[in-house]
């Protein structure tokens, strides 16, 4: 049980008893994942009686099919599913979501699979599935009063707040570790905002944000102090799953576990959808991947542990890099109750996935994307993983943003004189 302190809680005056409470959609109260207790919607993370983490609960207006489909092509067709406010749609916003759900034909046909689905969230506007959570965390900041867009990030999350508060005219502060790839430094950085490189792991840029965020009450720390409501961002990755499925549910899916929020959000999702009747409520398992170098949470699942002990990480998936995952007990629960596991691969199986995506479906995954289809290969091959069951794989983030991984192993065939004869003399014609 992660423990948060309360001194790091934002005391924002627009939650005072005396005011209005936010216009936050169908979202009612936050609720304690340990205890149950209830806290007023507002800035709010940790449980006062617990301190356990909290989460939305909400009370659903009428949502159908229709009124889905009649939404905008990006995730605020979900509007009524969301903690966000009504006016949402009319402030300026990246409008993510809506990525490609690709047969994968070829993959599946490689991999022995029946049907087999690829979740392309790197065709978001920063090339992750990042820029969901940070629309739903920005919608609901600045409906409780906050001013800045604030994060620590393992990369993605850095890329998607400077966009996002870019486009919203407000400031961003940035703070990753100091060793993170090039490409995302850069990516964060032309978007003007303040970043600022620590020398430390991501779990120690995670620990100096939770102080930060005590310290400047305006500041929304998206995945500390707003955390509830940034982590109903995913839920539409699984929305748009079974909507694209046809309105129904995936038998298998294979989502990467950094935190831990992404999988235990979509089976958030699916059981919402089947609550309201969106979908049947067919079963499904979930199928938690990590990379070897960075796997708490699978060797928690593998030992039959209900915690997770934390890891120093040292793997390329830097995007999954997360020793310390919030949510990891979370995810052991999802996993198990839906009759899935965790599984992880090593640096040398995530490149074989990136190029064995890019090979067959002309998809270039990050390292978080090499590590899903490693993790769906290596499942199918010791049969863990049914062949024959509708099945998605998710591909997290582009693989521009970490050439590094496949830079030593991919290149031209042969390098030559610019003539035909030249290229014929090579044999590859
Ligand atoms: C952040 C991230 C994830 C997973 O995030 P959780 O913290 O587990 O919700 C997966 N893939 C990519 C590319 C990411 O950036
Ligand atoms: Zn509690």
């Amino acid at each position: 049980m992660p423990v948060t302190p309360l001194a790091a809680r934002s005391r924002i005056p627009a939650t005072s008893p005396t005011s209005a409470p936010p216009d936050l959609g169908p979202a009612r109260a936050l609720s304690c994942r340990e205890c149950g207790a209830t806290t007023p919607l507002g800035p709010f993370y940790a449980c006062a009686e617990c301190f356990g983490p909290l989460e939305v609960s909400y009370e659903f207006g009428s949502v159908t099919r229709e009124s889905i489909e009649a939404g905008p092509a990006n995730i605020w067709r979900y509007q009524g599913l969301l903690p966000v406010p009504s006016t949402v749609r009319d402030t300026p916003n990246l409008e993510p979501g809506a990525t490609p759900l690709v047969r994968a034909h070829n993959l599946g046909r490689e991999l022995g699979m029946r049907a087999l689905w690829v979740k392309d969230d790197s065709a978001n506007p920063t090339h992750s599935f990042k820029d969901r959570v940070v629309a739903v965390a920005l919608a609901a900041a600045r409906e409780l009063g906050f001013t800045t867009l604030a994060c620590p990030s393992t990369g993605n999350l850095a890329n998607a707040v400077a966009a996002a508060a870019a486009r919203a005219g407000i400031r961003s502060v940035v703070l990753v570790p100091a060793d993170l790839e090039q490409q995302k430094i850069i990516t964060t950085a032309v978007y003007g905002g303040t970043l600022v490189a620590v020398e430390g792991t991501y779990d120690d840029v995670n620990r100096v944000a939770s102080e930060l965020a005590g310290d400047h009450e305006d500041w929304a720390f998206v995945n500390v102090n707003v955390r509830p409501y940034y982590a109903e961002g995913s839920k539409t990755l699984g929305y748009e799953i079974a909507e694209g499925l046809g309105w129904r549910l995936p038998e298998q899916v294979v989502v990467p576990v950094a935190s831990g929020s992404q999988l235990t959000k979509i089976d958030k999702s699916f059981g919402e959808l089947a609550s309201l009747g969106l979908v049947d409520g067919s079963p499904y398992r979930l199928y938690g991947a990590q990379a070897t170098g960075c796997s708490p949470v699978s060797a928690a699942f593998k030992a039959g542990h209900e915690v997770v002990r934390p890891v120093r990480p040292d793997t390329i998936a830097k995007s999954l890099a997360i020793g310390n995952p919030a949510d990891g007990p979370y995810v052991l629960d999802s996993v198990r109750r839906t009759g899935g596991l965790v599984e992880d691969v090593t640096d040398e199986e995530i490149v074989a996935g990136i190029r064995l995506l890019a090979r067959t479906e002309g998809i270039f995954a990050e390292t978080a994307g090499g590590v899903t289809v490693a993790t769906l290969k290596k499942l199918l091959d010791a049969g863990r993983l049914d062949p024959d069951a509708d099945t998605v794989v998710l591909n997290t983030g582009e693989g521009l943003k970490t050439l590094d991984a496949v830079a030593g192993v991919v290149g031209p065939a042969a390098t030559i004189a610019a003539s035909a004869d030249a290229f014929e003399a090579t044999g590859l014609g």
